[in-house]
Order: C-alpha cells, then structure tokens, then sequence
C-alpha cells in the first residue's frame, strides 16, 4: 500500500515539475506541491526500500530547454531544503550546532524572493555570460535576455573574474501592466509573476524579454579573493553595483532566526515583488563548506515559507462557465479584493457539490486562498456574516451558453451541456485546437476566436482554413499584419505531424503522449473510424477507458467528416504506420522510449535518428521495451525501466551505437 502512494507522489510530483519547470505552469499551489513532497519524504525515511536515487526527493527539478547552449556550473545550483513549521527551524539549528560542535554559528536571513536563479559570470568588469539554474549542473545560456534587465550591472569596477548568483523577479506593477497589455490584445494573462519571469527567460526574442521588464537581486559572489562570510560579500556586491536582496544583520540562535522569519511574514506585502518565506544560512563559508550538501540541498540552508497567502471577501454571484467538453464549473464573482500582489475578482468552485460541501450562498463572506491557478479558490465560509436574507444556491438547470438542459453523466459530479452546437463550447474547442501545444496559431488569441465566432466566420476547427485575408480585415480592429501572421500560422499547422492534430481534436482522456502512441498506431487517420477499441487497448500504455474515449469520438459520424474536411483543407492526416521502416539499419526492430534531458540531442532529432535507423520509439516503458535513452533529471520511466529489467543507456552510449 505505501509502496503504491510512493509510486503514486513521485508519478503526480513529477507531472507538476513537468509543468512548472518545463511549461512555467502551476497545476497546483506551492503549498499543496510542497505538502506532496513532504508525505513523499516522509514515506521514503520509513520505507528506505523504496526510496530511489530518481526520486524527486533526491534531485534538483530541472528547467533545461533544447533552444539555448548548455553551460556546466562552477558548482552546483541546488535547491533549498524547505519548511512551514518553527520546530523544523529549531531542530535544523540542533543539527547545524551539532555538527560544528563548540563553534559559534551566526546565521544570516535573507527574502526568499518568488522568481527564477540565475548565474552571472563577469571577465575583465564585463557582464559575459548568464546562465539560468537548468539541472543544478548545467545551466541554459540566456545571456542576450538578461543583459535586457535594468539592475543587471553590464560593466563593473572589477577586473579579475567573478560568478554572482540571485534572483530574477518581477515587480507587481510589472505584472499587472504585461497582463493588461496581453488582455487588451486578447491574449491570454499570465498566470503570476514568478512563472512569467521563468517563460520570459527562456524566450527566444531578447526585445520581447526587454518589454516585460524584469529585475534582479543578488544573493551570492563566487570569487577567489571573496571575503570570508556571505554577509561580509553582500557589502562587497553593492560596492560592485549589484542591488542584493533584503537581508538581516547577523543572527544569533534559534530566536533570532524566528523573529526575523515573523518580522517578514507581514512586512514582506508591504514590498512590491513577491516574496514567499526567508532564507536562513549559516554565514561563514569555511562552517558552510564543513557543513556540505546532500545531492539535492546544501546543509547550512533552510528555507521558511509562508503558507498560501487567504484573504477574505464577499461573493456578489456565482457565474458558470462551459468549457471544452461542456462541463459547467461554477466561478464566484467576488467583491474586488488585494491578494498576493493582484487583485481577485473570481474564485474558483470547482463543481456544484464543492458549493454544497462549502455551504455557499450568495451574500456570503468567504476566505478565498490562492493557489498556482490565476483563478484562486474559496475555501471557507463565514457563517456568522451570513445577511439574513441569503437563501441556499441552486445548481443551474441549463446551459448558460445555448439553454439546453444541462446532465450528470453517471458516476460524475459535473453538470454538462451535450449540445454539440453550444457557442461556449465551440468557442473551447477551437481555442484548445490552435494552442501551442496543439496546432499552435499564434496570433490567434480569445479575442479574435471570439470575433471569428460572433461573425459566423468559424463554427468549427475546419472552418478555420476557410479564413481568408479579407475576412479577417472586415474583423474589428485588424490589422493587415495580424491578418498576414494569422494566415501564414495557419498554413504551417498544416505540416504539422499527425499527433498534433489528434491533440487538437480534444478526445477525452488522450493527452499529448497518447497523441503520439495514436499517430504511431495509424498510417493514416482514418484507421482510427472504425478499429475496435480492444484493438485500441493492446497500444502501450491504453487502459480501455482511453480506448473507449477514442471509440466514441470516431463513432460520431460529426467527428469523421470534421476530420476529413481537415485533410481536405490539406492538414496531414498520415500516421507513422508502414512509413518505410529501414529493416537493415542499426536498430530495426527495436523499441526505444527517451526520458530525461539530453544534452547533446532534442528529443525530435534522436528520435528522428532512431526511425531513420529502422527503430521504433514509444512514449511508455514496457516489458517491450528494448532500449530506454535517458539524459538528467529523467524521472518515473527510468523508474519504471530500472523495475521492468529494461536496458538504460545515457547519450554517449547511444552515440556509440550510431
Ligand atoms: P525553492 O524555489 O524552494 O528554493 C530554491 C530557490 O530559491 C533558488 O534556486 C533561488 O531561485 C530561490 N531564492 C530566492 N531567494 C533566495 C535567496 N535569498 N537565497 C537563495 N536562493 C533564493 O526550490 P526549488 O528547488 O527551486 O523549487 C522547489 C519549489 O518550487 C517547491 O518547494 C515549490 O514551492 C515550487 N514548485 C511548485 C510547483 C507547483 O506545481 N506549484 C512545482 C514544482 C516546484
């Protein structure tokens, strides 16, 4: 049992690193990830059987891409050791003493700043490189985005080399106008400041970093001749012209420390960048070096985060929004209130039963949380502010959108719209099918989905190919650049290979990797109309209820003449199926799943080196399997590879193979 909870945090942790580090997307609040990842820690302290060197407990959560060249850090970047409770603090200062027995240990208290290390290497008082924390041992080089930042010194009064490490942030006002821009241009707003600075780095246009203003503080130097204590160097970074991040005096003891840590946890909202706990360290390098590091945390640092900032406010409504597959979630209409750096105007109730189990009616006073989603969630109800005349929420009995009856399928606890002509649907399906993980239509924001709909241009994915130049230009407030970009990112979705498409199309329960399984399974689309979903099931990694979602997607006579016009439009419908197999070449018949970051190769160009060389590469491990590449940081398949038997191989071996 505890075996399969192991499995199971390490399957979900991985999925939320996944998003937060490679998509600077939160699923969850930092709160609740860090509760997972404590029950994770836990778990494995009382199962050591268990506990394996890929866990995430044991690694530092990798944010590498495939667009910028790799630099190796002069030491490692590691994460921080973190904590909610004042016990952990005092029990880390008992091991802290314990281990420098007789010794004076002074401990400095830093801001924990919300944003995104980065590593700053200066050569002959110049700014030469900027490297962000990748791995925790090999960084991406994004120099160009941040010599667009204003408190990055480009040239310093130093002329021996040096490395300065701190955070990139953004400021609350910062955010607020890149959001009210993106809005006003119908785009989506970014979801909060921290994951807006870890996208704006890795952006390719360096003017389009510059425009989204970011800052900087420092928190580190490494130089030779640097003094011997980090409080002692954060006097010698301001000289350098370096801004450092607000920090404590020297702290003596247990009860300095939680004093600092209480002192910030109201002031730090008087500050205008978010800051989500302090930074306590032990300040002599020749302690700190004594200390050491495990593999994923230096021992002379804790963090102490404060929990998921509430706050309390009146529900004015409750509005329902449909989305993609109907589902009809309820959204409270909040009177405006300050939280975590924005103002919250919606919460989310996730479903009409949460509105039950929370006692909701409108009128009431709530305390919202917020979470990693935009939209923050209500968590409780004051009922002794309850207005007297408030009267118990009834669930929507029809689509707000189209008015048809709204059902609970069985077994389910959301309300749907089954009207497949349903505006708010329409409008969701086609908003997911040109996103970036999809067909991605840049360019194509809420806005003008919203306008393509209202003026009868699009009633469906296909219809989207119909558009025209001077359909776009009767559009209110187009431009012929937006309309040439519009058209031209249209013409490039048609090339995009199958899975994409079948992303696009939404099927239940088929995310991007079953997209890929799907495309492989077919040579073309149309295997898909009428193959029986057993057939379906034996694809690697398909449960039945996955096989049966396909099935009723292609059962709807609606589904195949969408995608049929698709082909017609000239998308590629082709699978990967019969493609010309190289059956002497060094890997015929083999199967091969990638996992991890490889340094050398993008996951397309092994890939496409694997196929061309007559193999197969699959999306999950299993006992089919033949070979599993793994770069860093690879998580629950190279698990699951290690439990299977199957063979792993890093890159250089790979290389050595073709
Ligand atoms: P961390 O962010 O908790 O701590 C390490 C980082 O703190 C450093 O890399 C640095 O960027 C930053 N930092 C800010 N001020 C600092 C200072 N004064 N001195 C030193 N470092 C400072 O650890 P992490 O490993 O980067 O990330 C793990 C955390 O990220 C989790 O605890 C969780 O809060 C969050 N996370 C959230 C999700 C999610 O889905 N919500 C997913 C993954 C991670």
């Amino acid at each position: 049992m505890f075996k399969e909870r192991i499995d199971e945090l390490k399957a979900l942790i991985t999925e939320y690193d996944d998003a937060y580090y490679g998509h600077s997307h939160s699923i969850v609040s930092d709160t609740d990830y860090d509760a997972l990842m404590s029950e994770l820690a836990n778990l494995e302290k009382i199962y050591p059987e268990y506990a394996t060197s890929d866990s995430p407990t044991q690694r530092v959560g990798s944010d590498l891409t495939k667009s910028f060249p790799k630099i190796r850090h002069a030491s490692p970047m590691l994460s921080i050791e973190n904590t909610y409770s004042e016990e952990d603090v005092s029990d880390w200062v008992d091991r802290v003493s314990k281990s420098l027995p007789g010794e004076d240990v002074r401990f400095l208290g830093e801001l924990k700043i919300d944003g995104a290390a980065c590593s700053l290497i200066y050569e002959d008082g110049r700014l030469i490189r900027a490297v962000t924390r990748g791995n925790g041992i090999v960084g991406d080089e994004i120099t160009a985005n941040i010599r667009t930042i204003k408190t990055v010194p480009l040239a310093v009064p130093r002329k021996k080399p040096f490395e300065v490490r701190g955070e990139v942030y953004m400021t609350f006002g910062d955010f607020e106008t890149l959001n009210a821009g993106l809005i006003e241009s119908g785009q989506k707003p970014m979801q909060n400041p921290r994951n807006t600075v870890s996208g704006t780095l890795k952006l390719l246009d360096p003017k389009e970093a510059a425009r989204r203003s970011l800052s900087f503080a420092a928190y580190f130097l490494l130089a030779d001749d640097r003094r011997g204590s980090l409080y002692d160097n954060m006097k010698l970074l301001t000289e350098l012209g370096f801004c450092v991040v607000n920090h404590s005096g020297l702290l003596a003891g247990v009860d300095g420390i939680l004093a600092f840590c209480k002192e910030w946890e109201a002031a730090r909202h008087t500050l205008p960048f978010p800051v989500d706990g302090v930074v306590v360290k032990a300040d002599s390098f020749d302690q700190q070096e004594r200390l050491g590091t495990t593999a994923k945390s230096p021992r002379w640092v804790i963090a102490c985060k404060y929990p998921a900032e509430k706050a309390t406010t009146v529900v004015e409504g409750v509005d329902a929004n449909v989305g993609r597959t109907g589902v009809v979630t309820p959204v409270a209409r909040l009177q405006p209130v300050f939280l975590a750096g924005t103002t919250i105007r919606n919460a989310t109730l996730h479903n009409y039963d949460e509105i039950e189990r929370l006692g909701l009616r409108i009128g009431d006073t709530v305390e919202i949380e917020k979470g990693g989603e935009i939209i923050p969630k209500v968590i409780r109800v004051d009922l002794e502010k309850r207005p007297l005349d408030s009267v118990p929420f009834d669930p929507p009995r029809e689509c707000p959108s189209c008015g048809s009856p709204l059902s609970r399928l069985e077994g389910e606890v959301a309300l749907r719209c089954l009207s497949s002509s349903c505006p708010a649907q329409i409008f969701a399906v086609i908003e997911f099918f040109v996103s970036r993980s999809a067909m991605d239509v840049r360019g194509m924001g809420p806005s003008v989905i919203k306008q393509l709909l209202d003026n009868g241009f699009v009633k469906d994915a296909a219809d989207l190919y119909d558009l025209t130049n001077e359909k776009l230009l009767s559009l209110e407030r187009f431009a012929e650049k937006s309309a040439a970009n519009i058209i031209a990112a249209l013409e490039e979705s048609k090339t995009k290979p199958l899975d994409r498409l079948i992303s696009g199309l939404g099927i239940r329960m088929i995310g991007a990797a079953a997209a890929r399984d799907l495309a492989d399974f077919v040579a073309d689309l149309s295997e898909l109309y009428d193959t029986p979903a057993e057939e379906v099931e034996k694809i690697d990694g398909f449960g039945s209820v996955m096989a049966q979602s396909v099935r009723l997607f292609f059962d709807r006579e609606e589904n195949r003449a969408l995608t049929e016009r698709l082909r017609a439009a000239g998308l590629n419908l082709k699978g990967n199926r019969g493609r010309p197999v190289n059956t002497g070449g060094k890997f015929a018949g083999k199967t091969f799943v990638l996992t991890g970051a490889l340094e050398k190769y993008t996951r397309e160009t092994a890939s496409e080196i694997i196929m061309r060389e007559g193999g197969r590469v699959s999306s999950s491990v299993s006992k089919k399997t033949d070979y599993v590449l793994a770069g860093a940081e690879a998580g629950s398949k190279l698990a699951r590879a290690e439990s299977l038997g199957v063979r792993v191989i890093g890159e250089g071996e790979f290389e050595a193979m073709i």
